[in-house]
């Protein structure tokens, strides 16, 4: 970050002023981020982490991405047209001849979009949580650190746990699952993901292999045991692994604003029950969240109506009817037996053809 604008010696407390701070450097915060200095208005982006980078995630986006994202060579890893649907004793096929989805390298990708920010004129500051946040009459102070920040404005793009989230108590109706996943140096060229269902696999959600071209992603998520669950599935796939990466997977209803703050991304739950995804849903909001904060400067009004209604209820018309049909199949897939899983699957097999023509990963 620059020069503070002073120091409070006594403390050694260093202060800086920007327009709105986001906290969060993941994908949704740079993204926006930079979005808003499009729009004019200075930012400071600020992460608990040295570098940027999430490792725990599959990077699979439908090709939706490229409305807001440029595929890029640097972590583009590889595409897809289709996935294969496994039940405990069935499975079925839908694949489309063109590409569906890619799938990038988290870490380069989120890299990718944090330079882009900083390019755009973003401020950066990295290496310490925020941890204290006081609203003003006219102003937000978070604190990270030794450093102060004072802006007009807080967004929390800080995630699934989100501390912004939490600390100044926006109500909701979320639960998390812990996602965890696994690289294999095991060269893997087919168009296909493969999905896996089933209690005794990955009870609350699925499991998951996802060609990546020079190596193959091994994963689940689950409401819990996921260890145990992830072994038991790796096992049962002949694969032996080093490392693996976790982190929750958020679902559910979430509140989004308060008087000059508001909640972008994974921290407001915009996530696909179905499948976790939460990129697409995620980018789709900051750019509502841009334009409705580029509105709040022009017309000085940062209440929490006017985020109601130029962020929330503009969300929620895109995206919350999605978001509680998913939940609401989540729970119906989750509730079934093996045998009565098979049965869907087979009924489903039947009906490949229509669900291949309007089928959309996004939007069930
Ligand atoms: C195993 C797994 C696989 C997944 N696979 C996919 C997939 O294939 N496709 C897809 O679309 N989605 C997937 N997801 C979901 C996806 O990872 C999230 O939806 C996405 O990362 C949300 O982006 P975000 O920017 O909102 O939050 P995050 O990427 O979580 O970024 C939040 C940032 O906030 C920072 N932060 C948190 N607290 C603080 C604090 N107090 N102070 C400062 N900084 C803070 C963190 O360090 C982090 O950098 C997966 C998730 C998991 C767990």
């Amino acid at each position: 970050m620059g020069r503070p604008l002073y120091l409070a010696f006594g403390s050694m407390i260093l202060m800086y002023r920007a327009q709105v701070s986001i906290i969060g450097a993941g994908p949704i915060g740079s993204y926006l981020s930079k979005k808003l200095a499009q729009k004019g208005i200075g930012t400071v982006l600020i992460d608990r982490k040295n570098t940027v980078g999430k490792y725990a995630c599959s990077g699979l986006i439908s090709k939706r991405i490229t409305s807001f994202v440029r595929m890029n060579g640097a972590f583009l890893e590889h595409k897809i047209d289709g996935a294969v649907f496994h039940s405990p004793d069935n499975s079925f096929t839908l694949r489309r001849n063109t590409t569906q989805a890619y799938v990038v390298d988290r870490p380069l990708f989120d890299k990718h979009l944090f330079s882009e920010a900083v390019r755009a004129g973003a401020k950066t500051f990295l290496g310490a949580p925020v941890e204290k946040i006081c609203v003003l009459k006219d102003a937000v102070e978070c604190t990270a650190g030794q450093e102060k920040i004072t802006s007009k404005m807080v967004v929390g793009c800080d995630g699934a746990c989100s501390f912004l989230r939490d600390h100044l108590g926006f109500p909701g109706k979320t639960r998390l699952v812990n996602g965890i996943m696994s690289y294999v140096d095991e060269c893997n060229s087919s168009s296909l993901v493969e999905l896996y269902y089933g209690k005794r696999v990955a009870p609350g959600f699925f499991a998951w292999k996802i060609p990546r071209g020079k190596r193959t992603e091994y994963g689940l998520a689950a409401k819990e045991n996921h260890l145990f669950y992830f072994k038991k599935f790796l096992s049962s796939q002949g694969v032996l692994f080093e490392k693996y990466y976790a982190h929750p997977i958020v679902f559910g209803e979430q509140e989004s604003c308060k008087e000059r703050a508001i909640l972008v991304g994974d921290a407001a739950a915009q996530v696909k029950p179905f499948s976790g995804g939460g990129l697409i849903y995620g980018f789709i909001s900051a750019d509502i969240a841009a334009r409705a904060i580029k509105k709040a400067f022009d017309k000085d009004d940062f209440s929490k109506e006017f985020f109601q209604k130029e962020y929330e209820s503009r969300w929620h018309k895109k995206l919350l009817s999605k978001i509680r049909i998913g939940g609401a199949l989540r729970g119906i897939l989750d509730s079934l037996d093996n045998s009565e899983l098979d049965a869907l699957f087979g009924a489903l097999s039947e009906e490949k053809k229509s669900m291949e023509q309007i089928g959309d990963m996004d939007f069930l």
